[in-house]
């Protein structure tokens, strides 16, 4: 059994009891955690680690909330965020060493700063590295796994660097989505800060254009099957502002589901049916959910 007190007893960052998720997930939906834990620094965070693995606790990393639909019922088990304590990022000759805390759009700039090319397609992405490493998160064509050298993370337990190899990531995925991600490594080519800077504005303003950034939502619901895209598929299976509750089919971008206001998990997570099964008997093709649920089933990183 664990209990606050005995937590209290260790941990130096800050912990709270039955915290609403909603005001943490960018979808602005989703009930309480039984724990939200703000480590001081990464000491911290993997004493605590310790002793959820020691006492069999459920418990999950949050970034920003930026790809995780959370259930109505909220999640009982500790969600542990890590944006102040994790949060340095430095250059070391040639790498530029990122803490899994900071801010995709503050790596971004950092690199475009130091004159540092190949980050720059991540302009907009608004999560945390640690968040984009676990789901290797990429846009135009690029991804954070391209120019990553070396991660270190908690697996089982222990404190490791692991080098990227040939299949450590795929579409949307990496193999450090059971660990805990503390800081990435990566290895830049120079670029000319006005170029990088031109690009980060054209893909910025790109976002603007077609994304509906006037709501609450979690980007791209669905990857994109091989060939095509899933925006695609969902506009001509006639789906663009179909409504359930105050969830809605984007009506500028098939592939995002906005909360108008106070739509409820449950109603987001009836509209994601509908939209694999009108696809399917539209298209033939079964759509694969990219955002992660919480507290819908047993979604955890008990393995880490
Ligand atoms: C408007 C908008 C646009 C978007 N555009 C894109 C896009 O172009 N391309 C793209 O790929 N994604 C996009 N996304 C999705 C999302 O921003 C990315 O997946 C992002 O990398 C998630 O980061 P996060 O910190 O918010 O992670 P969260 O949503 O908090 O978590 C996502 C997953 O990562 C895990 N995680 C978080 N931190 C860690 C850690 N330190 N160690 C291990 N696991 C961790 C969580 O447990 C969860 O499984 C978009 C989202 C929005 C809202």
């Amino acid at each position: 059994m664990i209990s606050l007190t005995d937590i209290q007893k260790f941990l130096r960052g800050n912990i709270a009891m039955d915290v609403p998720l909603a005001k943490y997930t960018w979808m602005k939906v989703g009930g309480p955690a039984d724990f939200y834990i703000e480590p001081a620094d990464k000491k911290d965070l993997i004493a605590i680690i310790e002793y959820f693995r020691a006492n069999h606790y459920l418990w999950m990393m949050l970034g920003r909330g930026s790809n995780v639909l959370v259930s109505d019922e909220g999640f009982r088990g500790a969600v542990i965020n890590i944006e102040n304590s994790l949060s340095g990022i430095r250059r070391e000759n040639s790498l530029v060493v990122v803490e899994a805390g900071v801010r995709i759009t503050k790596f971004v700039d950092f690199c475009i700063q130091n004159e540092l090319a190949g980050v720059e397609m991540l302009a907009g992405i608004p999560g945390t590295i640690g968040g984009a490493v676990a789901m290797n998160a990429g846009a135009h064509g690029g991804e954070i796994a391209d120019h990553l050298l070396e991660v270190e993370v908690i697996h089982n337990g222990s404190v490791q660097r692991i080098q990227k190899e040939k299949d450590s990531f795929t579409y949307r995925h990496s193999r450090f989505a059971d660990d805990v991600v503390l800081e990435a490594s990566f290895a830049l080519n120079h670029g000319e800060k006005e170029t990088l800077s031109a690009i980060r504005r054209k893909f910025i303003l790109q976002r603007n254009e077609t994304q509906p950034l006037e709501y609450p939502n979690l980007g791209s619901m669905f990857k994109n099957p091989a060939n095509t895209y899933a925006a695609k598929l969902i506009e001509q299976a006639g789906l663009k502002g179909k409504r359930v509750g105050d969830a809605q089919v984007s009506e500028k971008h098939g592939n995002f589901i906005v909360n108008l206001g106070n739509a409820k998990a449950a109603d987001i997570v009836k509209l994601i049916d509908l939209i694999k099964r009108t696809v399917y008997q539209n298209s033939g093709l079964m759509l694969e959910l990219e955002v992660k649920m919480v507290g819908f089933s047993s979604f955890a990183k008990e393995a880490a």
